[in-house]
């Protein structure tokens, strides 16, 4: 009763904005360096638990900003192993983490482009199946956890594929169930509740398995899949909090020179 009176008087912008300022305050109880975010540059002794009914991950969430295991293995990674920072970008940024927002926002390199369903959250709102910018229009796109959530995920990776460019990189994430070869979707899960019970989520419309790469490549790209937390070892694992890799593996998804490209080089 009084959460939807909060809601009907306050905008979503406003509720996002509160929340945030919240979570800054409180954040001070979590105050210890047993943990580390690399998005806040914050200790804590702990991090906040994050889930659901059915699962439940222990130091998942940073108290201050809010990154999640997978934001803080992403930003590592761009950081790290990728251009982004560093050379003349164009970024769509799909669903736009709050924690990671502001590193791409005041880099003078990048272009940044945000989108989602629901434009209280990003720039433009943008429905991933019906994408509305011009092909081959940007160098990079980030699309973390949102493709599990898309009813019609092929025409999705299709439209991620038409709106990159040429050598062009899509860093895409999503749930795994590392331990089935095959995606789980069954017309049966019609509720939150079965959806809760089947996919671990209750918004998830499938749960992948570990053929979500041919999915990938099956839209045209040249798929890599990194699971970075290993890369950094087991120390910064534990002290960023990096996951266990159902959630952080990241599918590094290239899309090739065009064929044009390809001949003027072989000619010269
Ligand atoms: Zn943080």
């Amino acid at each position: 009763m009084i959460r939807k009176l909060y809601q009907s008087v306050f905008s979503e912008k406003y509720r996002m904005r509160s929340k945030q300022f919240l979570n800054r305050m409180t954040a001070r109880f979590y105050q210890g360096d047993e943990y580390t975010c690399n998005c806040c540059e914050k200790s804590f002794k702990q991090f906040k638990a994050k889930g659901n009914t059915l699962v439940t991950r222990a130091n998942a969430q940073c108290p201050f900003c809010g990154s999640l295991e997978r934001t803080r293995t992403l930003l590592f990674y761009l950081r790290n192993e990728t251009s982004l920072f560093t050379e003349p970008a164009r970024l769509l940024h799909f669903a736009p983490e709050s924690s990671l927002s502001p590193f791409f926002k005041k880099a003078d390199n990048i272009d940044y482009v945000t989108a989602d369903l629901n434009p209280n959250y990003a720039d433009y709102r943008v429905d991933i199946m019906n994408i509305p910018f011009c092909d081959e229009s940007f160098d990079y796109i980030i699309c973390s956890h949102v493709l599990g959530h898309v009813p019609d995920e092929k025409q999705a990776i299709r439209e991620l594929y038409r709106v990159l460019k040429p050598s062009g990189t899509a860093l895409i994430a999503t749930i795994l169930d590392r331990k089935n070869p095959h995606t789980f979707e069954t017309g049966d899960a019609d509720t939150p509740e079965k959806r809760l019970q089947y996919y671990s989520e209750p918004d998830l419309l499938r749960l992948r398995g570990n053929d979500f790469s041919k999915r990938l490549e099956e839209g045209g790209f040249q798929v890599e899949i990194i699971d970075y937390a290993v890369q950094l070892g087991d120390d910064k694992r534990k002290k960023y909090s990096l996951g266990d890799g159902s959630r952080e593996l990241i599918f590094k998804c290239k899309k090739a020179e065009s064929e044009e490209s390809c001949i003027s080089e072989t000619l010269d």
